[in-house]
């Protein structure tokens, strides 16, 4: 079907917007077309303004873990909205999502922001207050949102500094960051010994998600958070992706709980907003301490903690029960199988790997441990691979580099049209190789 009003939308959009969209991604830049404007969404459904069904396996990009409109979060929402809908002023439903946060996580106090950029960036300024140290170490591949000093991609050669990953940020912003590898224990251990004492903090996804998904190898967590402790700098696990979407607790119930580590902060993000704009950073009590009003550490926020975004995600973590990270599994496993099964038929070379519930498919021979193994891929079988998708109701992540998302809504029917789709797809992909690599 030709997305006729879609088409008609993008050009408007484009008049009026920077690329049409409002975070770049969204723009299919990466597997070329046009963009699908989306009209509604139920369960594990999006319809677009021509009509048109697809599965979808975005999610939102991770917030909707229970599929869209989920009746009850629908319902707790139109509730929240009879009582109007922000007042700058401290509400009920903001004390119950930070205790739910609270009860799940190893954190022991949160503060809601609006978006996990906003998380990222204020748990680094908190750790920055904690220590009175300037320097920020991060991974190269792993995504904090759109902060200046995490905006930073690893410089040439052998050194670990960092340059701006984008015109706009400029050198003092990023000149105090640190890019390493990721599950490259040495290349930590060099970086702590010179530089221990000015490092504020370490901030790692808590399993790699956004460039494709890369989990941490076993202990790396727990390396992490004993070398940060070793040199007194703070470890801060980013679960804005993997949290209460990898399990009821996030990466660290997976990897973390039984191991008798904790992270010092935590950021949470997208599932936890239940489709709404909401964020969190939390930790120990005596570093969410130095925070304004009680400590220096000036943080703010106008619609922080908000009243409808907090009563979906409330709503949303309650109806989190240990059935539906089973559910996620159980349908995650099944996509993966027929995506590695349909890719090897048709000789595509591909691995799939997964931390949790969260899993996506790489167009490269495997195993993807950093994002130098992640770049490998052949996108152009990917892009292939997605419009053959598309067009058979299927709408994927639009890059290559990207989890693939399945919710509680995700039925046999939802799971059956992906796996219909896939063989036909795969065959795209090996035709777009030949083309590339013939
Ligand atoms: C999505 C994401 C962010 C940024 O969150 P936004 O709400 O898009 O600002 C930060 N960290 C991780 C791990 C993410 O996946």
């Amino acid at each position: 079907m030709t997305p006729d009003r879609s088409e008609a939308l993008f050009a408007r959009a484009c008049a009026v917007t920077p690329g049409g969209v409002n975070s770049p991604v969204r723009a299919f830049h990466a597997v070329g077309g046009t963009p699908r404007f989306i009209r509604s969404a139920s369960g594990a459904w999006l319809t677009d303004v021509d009509g048109q069904a697809y599965v979808d396996l975005v999610g939102s990009w991770g917030p909707m873990l229970l599929g869209h409109a989920h009746p009850e979060v629908m319902a707790a929402v139109g509730d929240a909205l009879t009582r109007g809908t922000s007042y700058g002023a401290p509400t009920e439903p903001e004390v119950e999502l930070a205790e739910e946060i609270v009860g799940r996580t190893p954190v022991e106090q949160v503060r809601f922001v609006s978006s996990g950029t906003e998380a990222t960036m204020s748990a680094i300024r908190l750790a920055r207050g904690f220590t009175g140290r300037d320097v920020v170490v991060k991974f190269a591949g792993c995504y904090h949102g759109h902060v200046d000093a995490l905006l930073a991609s690893a410089g040439s050669g052998l050194t670990t500094f960092a340059v701006p990953g984008t015109p706009g940020v400029p050198e003092s912003a990023t000149a105090l960051t640190r890019v390493l590898p990721y599950n490259d224990r040495e290349a930590v251990t060099a970086l702590f010994a010179e530089l221990g004492d000015r490092i504020a903090c370490l901030i790692t996804e808590a399993a790699a998600g956004n460039m494709g998904v890369v989990p941490p190898e076993p202990g790396f967590n727990q390396f992490l958070a004993e070398t940060c402790a070793a040199h007194g700098a703070l470890f801060v696990s980013d679960e804005v992706m993997t949290g209460f979407r990898v399990s009821r607790q996030g990466q660290w119930g997976l990897d973390g709980a039984q191991e008798g580590w904790t992270p010092d902060l935590m950021t949470f993000g997208k599932v936890m907003g239940g489709g709404f704009p909401a964020a969190a950073f939390g930790g120990r009590s005596d570093v969410m301490g130095r925070l304004s009003p009680d400590g220096p550490v000036y943080q703010a926020g106008t619609l922080s903690g908000n009243p409808i975004a907090t009563t979906a995600g409330l709503a949303t973590l309650r109806l989190a029960t240990d059935d539906v990270y089973a559910h996620l599994r159980a349908v995650g496993d099944t996509i993966k199988d027929g995506a590695a099964t349909a890719l090897a038929d048709a000789g595509v070379p591909h691995t799939v790997q997964s931390a949790g519930t969260m899993f996506s498919v790489f167009f490269a021979e495997g195993p993807v441990r950093d994002f130098t193994d992640a770049q490998r891929q052949d996108t152009a079988a990917f892009a292939a691979f997605f419009h053959a998708m598309l067009d058979r109701g299927v709408y994927l992540p639009p890059a290559a580099y990207e989890a693939w998302f399945v919710s509680a809504a995700h039925d046999d029917r939802a799971v059956q049209t992906v796996l219909d789709a896939l063989p036909a797809a795969a065959r795209a992909a090996a035709t777009a190789r030949e083309g590339t690599h013939g």
